[in-house]
């Protein structure tokens, strides 16, 4: 079809590139954003933004199941253990920008 450059896949085009551009960050916040790209977690129940498998938390300790071909198959097989060492990152790591007393400070508002 002559004029038809909208592929159906563009949108998530730019979210890959803005997700390898955050992935490829050694700035722990960076990084969480990556993750959060990739994963939603609510109510205790973790899903792939690109299969839309999920997982629960009780399951937090076995390989997640990506559905078909998703590229989380290569990259994210055990999700809660990379937010875990990502939060523990941001827990320890000064360049973070984020220490323990703005943590409380945040959560008082
Ligand atoms: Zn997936």
């Amino acid at each position: 079809m002559p004029g038809t450059r909208l592929k159906s896949g563009s949108m998530n085009g730019v979210m890959d590139e803005i997700a390898s551009a955050l992935s490829d960050s050694v700035n722990p916040c960076d990084r969480v954003a990556y993750w959060s790209l990739r994963w939603s977690l609510a109510r205790g129940q973790l899903t792939c933004s690109r299969c839309q498998a999920s997982q629960t938390t009780r399951q937090g300790a076995e390989p997640f199941l990506h559905r078909g071909a998703c590229p989380g198959n290569d990259e994210h097989r055990y999700p809660f253990q990379e937010l875990a060492a990502l939060l523990l990152q941001l827990g320890t790591t000064g360049s973070a920008g984020i220490s323990p007393g703005d943590w409380r400070t945040a959560r008082q508002r």
